[in-house]
């Protein structure tokens, strides 16, 4: 039985492995978290991956436990309706709730997982190691082999928890040895970021909506940032017309927004360089089974079920898991062999579902929010 002196290693200091080490620190164990990059506090964000994501109350829920919504709160720019730009007249705005008065929150991503790994650090019994890289775990005894600048390094665990996302190294050793089953589902889309200035000091757009830009096979969105820029992605095809490779000169991209987003070319100064330099994500849907192992190896977040963007809720999720985590091994007084099995099956339905959710509002929004027909039926709804 895992005790609370047992040290617990979370792999990965992103979003739900930061909020995991807060959360079983207040529980009182030990814990290392490692997380291969260097510490993001201290650089600049990686050029087109600043993502802004929507937050929603599933994930404030989670940041409310540890004391830290009202503080990631303060840099939300709540977006009360999404806002629908077709390619000729003006936008339209559909309000999210018929009385106006629900939201979702803009926020950097960045920026949320700074605040948590500055509260995970500041909890006694946490050490945050960056520069290691999991490459090794034997799930029978908790050693763990990591790659870092001065070479290789071991540790050992009671608990290892998987938070090291879409690509988990976890989830792989866990599929080496037989012990897991995984289906990843790539979508024929990637994705890029474009950024739009503040235009005379103010929001080029209206700060208080979700921007959309359907064009019925791909589409564009944009949300707000505290700075009053707002981050574009875009969601297109990897191959074909209209994908990412067909525009590979800076006429050809000039030409392709000023006929599919001519409102967007005035308020980008730096299309041409955004879009040739920007990288392009890998977007897909990961599929695992089981989430843990022997009671000592789970998994949290997207390394246990990535899900694709279009539905707001991958780290809404991510931080489901780790409030259901923490509230398995309340109710199993702290019996890791009986709480992570019952973690995985009371999440592993609803990350399902959610994923299923995120594919099939990929069509609404890049196609049926246009609609006539669509449009209609939301007057109906909330009339
Ligand atoms: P990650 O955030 O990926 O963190 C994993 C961490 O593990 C990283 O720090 C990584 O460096 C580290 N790591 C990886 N491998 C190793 C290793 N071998 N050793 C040590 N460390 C390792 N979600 C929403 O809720 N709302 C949104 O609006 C939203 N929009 C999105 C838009 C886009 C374009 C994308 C791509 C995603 C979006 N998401 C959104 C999803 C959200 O970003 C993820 O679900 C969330 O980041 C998952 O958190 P995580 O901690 O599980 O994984």
């Amino acid at each position: 039985m895992t005790s609370r002196r047992d040290e617990i290693a979370i792999i990965g200091a992103g979003l739900a492995g930061s909020l995991a080490a807060c959360f079983l620190a207040r529980r009182g164990y030990p814990v290392v978290l490692y997380e291969r990059r260097p510490d993001p506090r201290a650089g600049t964000a990686e050029r087109g991956r600043s993502i802004n994501l929507a937050l929603s109350e599933r994930g404030l829920d989670a940041l409310r436990r540890v004391g830290l919504d009202e503080q990631v709160m303060a840099d939300a720019l709540p977006m009360r309706g999404r806002m629908i730009h077709p390619v000729e007249g003006e936008p339209q705005f559909q309000s999210y709730s018929a009385a106006g008065d629900r939201a979702i929150n803009s926020i950097s991503r960045g920026a949320l997982n700074n605040a948590l790994l500055d509260a995970a650090a500041a909890l006694p019994g946490v050490r945050v190691v960056f520069d290691h890289r999991l490459v090794g775990l034997d799930p029978t005894n908790g050693s763990l082999t990591f790659e870092t600048p001065q070479g290789q390094v071991a540790a050992k665990a009671s608990v290892v928890l998987g938070a090291d996302g879409a690509g988990s190294a976890v989830r792989g050793q866990l599929l080496a040895d037989g012990l897991l089953t995984e289906n990843v589902d790539l979508l024929d889309y990637g994705y890029k970021e474009l950024t739009l200035p503040p235009l005379g000091g103010d929001f080029a757009l209206d700060p208080d909506a979700l921007h959309i830009w359907p064009r019925g096979t791909s589409m564009m969105i944009a949300l707000p940032n505290p700075d009053r820029s707002f981050t574009c992605t875009l969601f297109w095809p990897n191959e074909g017309t209209g994908s990412f490779a067909a525009l590979d000169n800076p006429a050809a991209i000039e030409h392709y927004f000023a006929r599919h987003y001519p409102d967007v070319v005035p308020l980008a100064p730096n299309l041409v360089d955004d879009y040739e330099n920007n990288p392009v994500g890998v977007l897909g849907t990961v599929h695992c089974a089981p989430w843990q192992v022997n009671g000592t190896v789970g998994l949290l977040g997207d390394a246990a079920h990535a899900i694709v963007p279009f539905y707001g809720q991958g780290a809404n999720c991510a931080f489901e898991d780790v409030v259901e985590l923490d509230r398995c091994l309340d109710e199993c007084a702290d019996e890791w062999s009986e709480a992570l099995p019952l973690y995985q099956q009371r999440r592993q339905e609803n990350a399902e579902a959610i994923a299923t959710m995120a594919l099939t509002n990929f069509v609404e929004m890049r196609d049926k929010v246009a609609s006539p027909v669509f449009q209609l039926s939301r007057r109906v709804e909330h009339a």
